[in-house]
């Protein structure tokens, strides 16, 4: 995939609706076999950008290359992409077999072809055996597949699909996000997907594109945009996050340390950042460590293992179960809530924590991010 030319690549793209503007220099390379979601809430121009890659809208100003080639100006049935529209888009009065060969039979192809091509796609999607069926005789995931088999029948280069989950249930939804992963495996077709769900997104996606108000605020694999948000915009899309603030003391080699009010906390960074610099500290449900103020004072070596630079004070408010975890809400002593998720003990699955329990709160080091502060 490295060194190869991209697929698809979008170049300063903006694109405009008379005062309103949805995409805003969109610089973006997309490569071939690769499966990118474009992540982002409702407005923030998702659909737009499909839609210009697929050619049903002009741009504004910049460019868009499919295959090494410039596509301004080419219809959408000269481009070898397809689309799965939000709404399936299916012919309500054709069949799934003929849904399916709709584009086949317009380029004229021979019914022997087409015959060969549909049944293929439609094994693909596991919809054999339903040719025959109308699609109001489906349930909306074997709507959804037919919509699939119809974009895949003549096998484009590329896959657009927007939102093509939202109107399935949960256990669905998570059946669908797995079925399109393996299909987009078994057909080497680059996917471009578009969601506002995150959970989606990471768990389908070789890559997530984070859009803000038309433009990317991060492009990177799941992991990396979880773990390393470029701003506190990519923090917060992407999951719960705690806040807490510093202030830079001073600089030694690779470690900052922070003021953060009475402690001072060595953290790692992969920022520059100068003495008296303002800085947020970053940190995951997942990354903080809760202990009671009793155990500590119980267990030495308890707390001993707590972070050198200190703790925390804080109180409990409130436990969320969570089935295979559990949340802790704690608002510390500067007044700031903080949101803990813990791990039951292999051998006892009871919530550990109570409301009112006096509580020291550090986290995992290394774990935290630093990022200039914001506003
Ligand atoms: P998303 O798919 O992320 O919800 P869209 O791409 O549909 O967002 O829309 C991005 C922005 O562009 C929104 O503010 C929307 O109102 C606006 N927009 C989209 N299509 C049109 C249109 N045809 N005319 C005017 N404004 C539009
Ligand atoms: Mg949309």
């Amino acid at each position: 995939m490295n060194g190869s030319a991209p697929l698809v690549r979008l170049q300063q793209v903006c694109k405009r609706y008379g005062d309103q503007v949805a995409l805003v220099d969109v610089d973006l390379d997309i490569f071939n076999g690769e499966f990118v979601t474009i992540l982002g809430p409702s407005g923030c121009g998702k659909t737009t950008l499909l839609r210009l890659v697929a050619g049903f809208e002009p741009v504004s100003s910049g460019r868009i290359q499919l295959n090494g080639r410039d596509v301004a100006g080419l219809p959408p049935e000269k481009r070898e992409v397809n689309t799965v529209f939000q709404s399936y888009a299916l012919f309500p009065h054709m069949t799934v077999f003929d849904n399916v060969a709709f584009g086949l039979r317009m380029r004229g192809q021979a019914p022997e072809e087409i015959q060969r091509r549909v049944g293929d796609a439609l094994s693909l999607v596991q919809l054999t055996g339903f040719e025959a069926r109308r699609p109001h005789q489906l349930s909306g995931g074997q709507q959804q597949r037919v919509a699939v088999a119809r974009a895949i029948v003549n096998r484009p280069l590329v896959l657009l699909l927007d939102e093509p989950l939202s109107a399935l249930d949960y256990r669905l939804r998570k059946q669908m996000q797995l079925d399109l992963k393996h299909l987009q495996r078994r057909l080497g077709i680059t996917f471009i997907l578009v969601t506002h769900d995150q959970e989606e997104a990471f768990s389908m996606s070789d890559r997530v594109v984070v859009l803000n108000a038309g433009r990317i605020e991060q492009a990177g694999p799941p992991n990396e945009v979880y773990e390393q948000p470029r701003n506190l915009y990519v923090a917060r899309f992407v999951g719960e996050i705690n806040l807490l603030d510093g202030l830079v003391d001073r600089v030694e080699g690779e470690r900052v340390v922070l003021r953060i009010d009475h402690l001072n906390v060595r953290v790692k960074s992969n920022r520059t950042f100068a003495p008296s610099d303002r800085v947020h500290v970053l940190l995951r449900p997942e990354d903080l460590r809760v202990e009671t103020l009793k155990d500590l004072a119980d267990n030495p070596a308890l707390k001993n293992s707590f972070a050198d630079g200190g703790y925390f004070l804080g109180t409990v408010q409130e436990t969320i179960y969570k089935g295979a975890t559990y949340d802790v809400a704690v608002l510390l002593d500067n007044g700031r809530p903080i949101m803990a998720t813990e791990f039951f003990n292999a051998e006892d699955a009871t919530v550990y924590f109570r409301p009112g329990d006096r509580v020291a709160v550090s986290w995992i080091e290394g774990w935290e991010v630093l990022l200039p502060h914001e506003g």
